[in-house]
């Protein structure tokens, strides 16, 4: 792909790289991952953020956290954008945690977050098998995730990660397991189980290529942006025009 299609950064809906042909006919299977209220904050993670976003691993262990910014209300964090004053964690700047060929100082967030409280349930874009579940233990990582093989029309399948989710959203989870459209798989996660994040939300990322575990890059390099943005479509493209 040659730099001439690919978008700017924060393109509006509709704009990105399509590889799956999605159409406004295939919206009508998606149910929302979050029901969101009619109105919600769109975030700017573009710039350095005032509060404290990740947890220490004491906080983690003993689920306290005496400074611990107050929780946002329902909230809409952007697909592309390059969130440099965010993701300081070595997890994003490590140049050998390469995943699925993806590596070097990954600012770039290829997913879509949904923010809300603690407990708020998350759901089953559609029909689908279970591709991978577990727990991605380190700081600033996914915490409870899942990875969902989505059946589409026309014999096409998408896969769809689960982010940030609470303990119990994978506890009776196997690969394999089928789940249905609207199904509750889970509830948004805590500090202390989502990897360490003060703002509970889900993170949701599509993928064309099967991942090879339960994990993909949630934010890529500048370098490897447009195959990403091919690799990890717009989550808009199933969740609808949300910015
Ligand atoms: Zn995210």
């Amino acid at each position: 792909m040659s730099d001439a299609h690919v978008p700017p950064p924060l393109s509006p809906f509709g704009a990105y790289p399509n590889p799956l042909d999605l159409t406004e006919e295939d919206q009508k299977l998606f149910h929302p991952v979050v029901l969101f209220p009619s109105s919600y904050e769109i975030l700017d993670l573009t710039k350095p953020v005032a509060n404290r976003q990740l947890a220490t691993e004491d906080e983690r262990k003993t689920r306290t956290s005496p400074d611990r910014p107050p929780a946002p209300p329902f909230a809409v964090g952007r697909y592309d954008e390059d969130r440099v004053g965010l993701y300081s964690s070595e997890l994003f700047n490590d140049l050998e945690n390469n995943i699925d060929g993806y590596q070097g100082r990954r600012t770039i967030h290829v997913g879509i977050d949904l923010e809300g409280p603690v407990g708020t349930p998350v759901y089953s874009l559609t029909n689908g098998t279970i591709h991978a579940v577990g727990y991605n233990a380190a700081l600033g990582d996914y915490g409870h995730v899942m990875v969902i093989c989505h059946d589409l029309p026309k014999n096409r399948q998408v896969y769809a990660l689960y982010g940030h989710l609470s303990a119990d959203s994978i506890e009776r989870r196997e690969v394999g397991q089928h789940v249905v459209a609207g199904e509750r798989i889970g509830s948004i996660g805590d500090f202390f189980e989502n990897g360490g994040w003060f703002f509970p939300h889900v993170h949701f990322q599509l993928a064309i290529k099967a991942p090879d575990t339960h994990d993909m890059p949630g934010a890529v390099s500048l370098n490897d942006r447009a195959m990403a943005l091919v690799d990890y479509p717009d989550p808009r493209y199933v969740l609808g025009p949300l910015y």
